[in-house]
């Protein structure tokens, strides 16, 4: 009996002094959460589908700002350079920035973006307003960039868009069946989609004239806006801060080409 007395008592001891020891470890010794805070959080952490540039991407509509400054805004348009999507666009820069748009156009780009964007799709936008200048570029580098010169594109009315879905960090071109459920969102908002072209089939152009045509545009004329005088009280001011600022867009462009 002494015999297996002795081999027991010490068995405690040891074990009292292992869980001790744990307590006063994992329990009574100071603790910092804030380093470990790791240890309790068990959900996945969610990654962002797209971890490149930020900019590129679409923002997300609610968080957006409009300019007010009126004098320098077109200088603050977002804007990328040739490649920057993964195809050769010019060696103009192309402006993708939503304020650049017709201010009725570019509440439904928005609206758009945000559609997709609850679809799991994340849109960046390529260009919308473009210049003369950069269309006549895009003429010249020949029919699989346009088939307008300078004035014919909506784009320079600000009344068109291009867009590309970015899928793991890439532009994604060349995937129909994305660009199909891209269109489907901008057509339930009325916009004339370029994935129904075949001359040539622009799937990440949207546009929208109200009605009109390139001939009305370029006379001046203003697509009408359903409850106008209701939801954009301010937009003959807003299409003359537009139109100025397109102006300053067109005058930096036409140098370039000049040099
Ligand atoms: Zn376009």
């Amino acid at each position: 009996m002494r015999d297996l007395v002795k081999p027991l008592l010490l068995l405690s001891l040891v074990s009292f002094s292992f869980i001790a020891h744990a307590q006063f470890d994992g329990l009574f010794s100071p603790f910092d959460c804030r380093e470990h805070a790791e240890l309790f959080y068990n959900e996945p952490v969610e990654e962002p589908i797209v971890t490149i540039d930020s900019s590129i991407f679409a923002a997300v509509p609610e968080e957006m700002e409009i300019t007010v400054d009126t004098i320098n805004g077109w200088k603050q348009w977002s804007s990328v350079e040739n490649f920057t999507f993964g195809k050769d666009r010019g060696a103009m820069t192309m402006i993708t920035d939503i304020r650049a748009l017709h201010p009725y156009f570019r509440d439904q780009i928005r609206t758009l973006i945000a559609a997709c964007h609850a679809k799991g799709i994340e849109l960046a936008v390529v260009e919308s307003y473009r210049t003369h200048a950069k269309q006549n570029e895009y003429k010249v580098m020949g029919k699989k960039y346009t088939s307008s010169g300078a004035g014919r594109s909506k784009h320079q009315y600000g009344l068109a868009i291009d867009v590309v879905p970015i899928v793991d960090s890439v532009a994604v071109w060349d995937n129909k069946e994305l660009w199909k459920k891209i269109g489907v969102e901008g057509e339930k908002l009325g916009l004339r989609w370029g994935g129904r072209w075949r001359t040539p089939y622009d799937p990440g152009h949207f546009e929208w004239t109200g009605g009109l045509t390139s001939v009305h545009l370029s006379q001046g004329q203003l697509p009408p806006v359903p409850k106008c005088d209701m939801l954009y009280p301010c937009m003959e001011e807003d299409i003359r801060i537009l139109r100025k600022y397109w102006k300053e867009w067109e005058i930096t462009q036409s140098a370039m080409t000049r040099k």
